[in-house]
């Protein structure tokens, strides 16, 4: 149940389908940029997508968030058994990791269209979340370790703004 066999026919058979479509004349409505692709170039496209089909109606943030969670699951089962991997999936074959590729995508391509619906820039969000990360984690505290900010708090003193936000500001105990 579940073993790497199954997962690799389940792959070979998504991708004869898939084949299958192509010769069938399915066209393909995304378009590929010849740049780097932004976040903001799969929200319009998830946008035009959604809206080519008329699904913008199914689009609620609650559904998005339910499908993109399926999705995790979806992208869970591919590691499910597996064990430990090593990092670069030196050992996976071309399949396993086509299918790999396909569920983040359909994690990140979810992920943004709830963004996208909810009024959210996840680019800007999300580097705004990376500098308050950094100020939660201070080199000099975590370099080296996985403890949580918490727990690195017992090594120094940790004071919070006025306002008390989230933002920390750290101090080596003397
Ligand atoms: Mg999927």
């Amino acid at each position: 149940m579940g073993g790497r066999e199954d997962q690799t026919a389940a792959v070979a058979e998504k991708l004869a389908v898939q084949e299958a479509k192509k010769d069938r004349g399915a066209t393909v409505t995304t378009t590929m940029p010849e740049k780097e692709v932004t976040l903001k170039d799969l929200a319009r496209n998830m946008a035009g997508f959604a809206a080519d089909r008329e699904w913008d109606q199914f689009h609620s943030p609650r559904n998005l968030l339910l499908a993109l969670v399926g999705e995790v699951g979806e992208l869970s089962e591919i590691f499910q058994w597996k064990g430990e991997v090593p990092r670069g999936l030196s050992d996976w074959n071309d399949a396993e990791k086509e299918h790999l590729g396909e569920e983040l995508s359909d994690v990140l391509l979810y992920l943004v269209r709830l963004a996208d619906v909810c009024n959210v820039d996840l680019g800007e969000s999300a580097l705004r979340k990376l500098q308050k990360n950094a100020i939660k984690y201070p080199v000099e505290l975590c370099k080296g370790n996985s403890k949580k900010y918490r727990e690195l708090a017992k090594k120094g003193t940790v004071r919070r703004n006025m306002n008390n936000t989230e933002n920390m500001v750290y101090h080596e105990r003397l």
